[in-house]
């Protein structure tokens, strides 16, 4: 049995934030491996500048490439269909996820203890997610604290204001706060940095500012 992270998002593109937070999870858990794994279509973000998922493959794979226990993990578009649902990712991982890992290495057995990484903001939106009720049990989520990018923003809801949420729903959750100072850095700032010709050198590896350069991504609107 291993204890493998899961590690969501759309890595649009990926940055020190992403990288600060699977490290912590990596360590304060003891996790074997964390799979990073860009979402094809997020639900949410349907018809919004979202770069091609080749591209945010790379970038991924670029960022990850130093670190032994990260791997990359892709669902295959055909199976995800138009849209990109967590409990869909689970079950395509718990029953034949080594097909998914970038490495091709044999990871473990069926019985894996998974632990899902998500950062505060993502936390707060789970109880509206498809099938929680399925999904949440079956993972230890390790939420990272994140604060809002500006003042005007509204502040995403603390981990126990979102469990008490969930509790109303009737649905019990198995979590960890990881302990780490917050690094602000979102991609939007990232995306907007480069569409301003502002350095991002502080808030991505060289590899991935390399890449988006190279293929002078976010530079115009319609990526
Ligand atoms: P965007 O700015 O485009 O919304 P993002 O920076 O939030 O992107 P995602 O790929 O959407 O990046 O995030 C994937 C996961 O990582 C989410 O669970 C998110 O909350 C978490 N995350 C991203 N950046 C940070 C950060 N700086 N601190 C803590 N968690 C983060």
């Amino acid at each position: 049995m291993q204890r493998l992270g899961i590690f969501g998002g759309t890595f649009n593109p990926p940055h020190w934030g992403h990288l600060h937070i699977a490290e912590a999870a990596l360590h304060q858990v003891q996790l074997d491996q964390v799979l990073w794994i860009p979402a094809v279509v997020p639900p949410h973000r349907k018809g919004q500048d979202v770069l091609a998922i080749a591209h945010r493959l790379e970038l991924v794979k670029r960022a990850i490439a130093p670190h032994q226990s990260f791997a990359l993990c892709c669902v295959d578009p055909k199976t995800a269909g138009d849209r990109s649902y967590a409990i869909d990712l689970l079950h395509q991982l718990e029953t034949q996820y080594t097909q998914y890992i970038s490495n091709n290495h044999e990871i473990g057995s069926a019985d894996n203890q998974w632990f899902w990484i998500i950062g505060q903001d993502a936390f707060a939106t789970l109880p509206r997610w498809y099938r929680r009720r399925d999904l949440i049990p079956r993972c230890t989520w390790l939420v990272a604290p994140r604060r809002p990018l500006s003042p005007a923003a509204t502040p995403a809801a603390t981990p126990a204001a979102t469990i008490q949420i969930l509790q109303s729903q009737g649905i019990d959750i198995r979590w960890q706060q990881l302990d780490l100072s917050p690094l602000d850095i979102s991609s939007s700032q990232i995306r907007q940095r480069v569409g301003d010709r502002l350095p991002i050198d502080t808030l991505v590896p060289d590899a991935v500012r390399e890449y988006i350069e190279e293929k002078r991504l976010y530079q115009c609107p319609n990526l």
